[in-house]
């Protein structure tokens, strides 16, 4: 994997990364494919969109279908068809948030399925083996999501974990290798909750071990929003210019723009198509709950500008009717359009940056965002 830093407006960064599965230009939001598949959204669809990159969950990919039939597919690229690049997180965030946890030793982590109780050990070297069997193009180092709020001293403790955690992942990709014929990258995530002290200390420490790209983690996990953009800017400084920054789970748009400005790369979060799901859908002036009455003879686009398949093909009434008799084809269209206003957000910012403009855009796009925001007072909709 290689990165290229094309051009900076302020500390927003346009670049390049070139992966074995092809490039992507950064900015970039990458839609999450959790299970193998991003919810109600076809690979050709996504190709459609834009779609550069997807992200993959190791911990559920891991359980359902298990790496014996991933590996016999030939890795996730061609079990699921999506022959552009995937990243693959580490199950740590799955491992310490969704499941009975056992035990967190510093050789590993025990847990118990989330599915069927069954007993299971995440070491940094099976989290490697598990990653080398998917084949992603870029795999997580495994590490400990600290929960907000987090104590101090167990931010300081969890994260020295993290960081022999990850000089055993470096060590387990050297002893094994690849198993398709692709370059697999390794990121580093920096850790430390809200302390920036730890943040520093986190980012210093895993520089010094040269992997190929940098991930902020342990925010977006229910931390006030100053925060977390105080967190991002603090870490940032720390580090290097040449590798790609992922700021990871985050966000809505307003929170892509905002982390642009303050020198993040990559994004992955799962509300446009999990929020599309239950109506909600983002338009350039703001976010509509398609099933309010308000549209049931509304028989424009969702938006207007918009040029996915959704917004070229059917009307806002007709989605809310979708919604609203719970028909399935609703899940499709709205993640679609979801997906296309989020892609096309880091695609902007990206032309932004080149043109030396960005601050300028990102003040025009916010004011828009704001002008009808709307937050879903209904219950999420449950359709099978
Ligand atoms: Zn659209």
């Amino acid at each position: 994997m290689k990165f290229k830093l094309i051009a900076q407006d302020g500390k927003a960064r346009a670049g390049i990364i070139e992966t074995d599965h092809g490039l992507i230009e950064t900015p970039i939001y990458m839609p999450v494919g959790t299970q193998g598949t991003v919810k109600a959204t076809e690979q050709r669809e996504l190709i459609e969109l834009g779609a550069q990159i997807i992200l993959g969950n190791t911990y559920h990919l891991y359980l359902r279908p298990g790496m014996e039939v991933i590996e016999q597919a030939g890795g996730l690229h061609h079990f699921m068809n999506w022959q552009k690049p995937i990243l693959t997180d580490s199950g740590g965030f799955q491992v310490f948030s969704l499941t009975a946890l056992r035990d967190i030793a510093d050789n590993g982590v025990t847990f118990r399925s989330h599915l069927d109780g069954s007993q299971h050990v995440f070491t940094p070297e099976s989290v490697i083996q598990i990653e080398r069997q998917l084949g992603a193009d870029i795999m997580m180092v495994f590490d400990e999501c600290t929960p907000y709020p987090c104590e101090f001293e167990y931010a300081k403790k969890s994260n020295e974990m993290t960081l022999r955690w990850a000089e055993r992942c470096i060590i387990a990709k050297e002893k094994q290798p690849a198993l398709y014929g692709h370059s697999q990258a390794l990121f580093g995530i920096v850790q430390g909750s809200v302390y920036p002290e730890i943040r520093e200390m986190s980012a210093r420490a895993l520089t010094k071990l040269e992997l190929e790209g940098y991930a902020i983690g342990g925010l977006a996990v229910g931390e006030p929003l100053e925060e977390m953009y105080r967190m991002t800017e603090f870490t940032e400084q720390f580090l290097p210019t040449d590798k790609p920054r992922y700021l990871m789970g985050v966000g809505t748009p307003e929170n892509m723009l905002e982390s642009i400005e303050r020198g993040v790369d990559m994004f992955d979060c799962v509300i446009p198509t999990r929020n599309g799901r239950n109506g909600m859908l983002w338009t350039r002036d703001g976010t509509i709950n398609i099933r309010n009455a308000q549209y049931k003879t509304d028989f424009t686009p969702v938006d207007t500008e918009c040029d996915c398949y959704t917004c070229r093909t059917f009307t806002r009434s007709y989605l809310r009717h979708l919604f609203v008799t719970k028909e399935i084809l609703a899940l499709q269209l709205a993640s679609i359009h979801n997906l296309s206003l989020f892609l096309w957000i880091v695609r902007e910012s990206r032309n932004a940056i080149l043109e030396k403009r960005f601050a300028e855009w990102k003040t025009t796009m916010l004011a828009r965002f704001q002008v009808s925001s709307t937050v879903s007072e209904q219950p999420s909709i449950s359709f099978i």
